[in-house]
């Protein structure tokens, strides 16, 4: 452990206690139940972990503690363990109907094609599975005073809308940032990912086609079934890398899977493809039910080379106004968020 490592490591959870206590007082709104509309269920949403952030790109092992609600469990439905009834049947995994599509389609013609990745990847273990996975970028590499600021557009029942604000704010104070969007999100935001798409500030990612996690052999997180072969993980992927790619006319190199879960196979199957799977460091807003104090609270805390994610799709929430409060700060410190720009 670094120098003061204990110090930071103990101010770091007393953050996030505060945070709790005070997501906990001041549920009025961004809460889950209290968007959807829902009654009987005014669940507090998952609380932060207080495990350490990972400390390195590729940590050794898993974190042991429960892991943070990086990603909205289900849309709009409390965490699966605080829920008092079994939440609804899950709706968030529509049918795709679009064919998996050549490597050429999208946008990383030197990519194996899909028999290829069926033929090496089936039979291979999973391997760790979790949100920190050996093979995943948890931080950025390099040095310097860059931190990574990543929002997630997760799209599906509950999950469609754009925080305009939030990119308003980006816009306005000339802030890059990376955008993971998911399939279903631009389905019903054409127009939304075809500007972000465009914007020079920012740069988008690929956050999957049915937004679940990713699993060589049908792991779950938070309840929702993951994929449960290579045939599908490719799926899951390249759907909606073609249509990035149809989107941008660029290649899309980073992917993180809905819910941020995957195996160390899947992983493998993600550089295979071209791209780096990317997990996080600092739980910005937490599945976008955190208020505003609460996101200042963890992202003002991000340190150079943290890797924030939050989420742009649930308008009206804290996020915005507490990343615009949490930037002034982390640029007043010297730090430059901004894109990935991973190696
Ligand atoms: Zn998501």
């Amino acid at each position: 452990m670094e120098p003061h490592g204990r110090n930071r490591r103990n101010a770091k959870i007393g953050r996030r206690l505060f945070a709790l206590a005070t997501v906990a007082v001041a549920l009025n709104g961004c809460g889950p139940a209290a968007r959807s509309g829902a009654t009987g269920t005014a669940a507090a949403p998952a609380a932060p972990s207080t495990a350490a952030p990972p400390v390195a790109t590729v940590p050794a092992k898993p974190p042991t503690a429960a892991p943070p609600a990086a990603e909205r469990p289900l849309p709009d439905s409390p965490a699966p363990d605080r829920v008092p009834v079994p939440p609804a049947a899950e709706p968030t995994v529509p049918p795709v109907t679009e064919r998996p599509p050549s490597p050429a389609a999208t946008g990383l013609p030197g990519a194996p094609a899909k028999d290829r990745i069926v033929a090496d990847f089936t039979g291979k273990a999973p391997g760790t599975w979790g949100l920190f996975v050996p093979g995943t970028a948890t931080k950025l590499t390099g040095g310097g005073r860059r931190i990574a600021l990543t929002f997630d557009c997760c799209g599906g029942p509950g999950g469609n809308g754009v925080d305009q604000e939030l990119i308003d704010m980006l816009q306005r104070t000339r802030t890059r940032a990376t955008f993971f969007l998911n399939f279903r999100w631009i389905q019903a935001n054409p127009g939304a990912a075809k500007s972000l798409a465009e914007n020079p500030l920012f740069e988008v990612g690929n956050h999957g086609t049915k937004h679940i996690p990713l699993s060589v052999s049908g792991r779950s997180a938070y309840g929702i079934q993951g994929t449960a072969s290579p045939s599908e993980v490719y799926e899951e992927i390249m759907v909606n890398q073609a249509a990035l790619h149809r989107l941008t006319g660029k290649p899309v190199r980073y992917f993180r899977p809905g819910t941020a879960y995957l195996d160390e196979a899947s992983a493998a199957i993600v550089r295979q493809l071209g791209m780096v799977p990317v997990s996080f460091s600092v739980n910005g807003d937490g599945g976008a039910t955190y208020p505003a104090p609460a996101v200042v609270g963890e992202v003002a805390a991000a340190k150079a080379g943290d890797i924030i994610i939050a989420h742009a799709n649930h308008p009206g929430c804290g996020t915005a106004a507490g990343v615009a409060q949490a930037l002034t700060a982390l640029k007043a410190d010297g730090l430059k968020p901004g894109r990935l720009n991973l190696k």
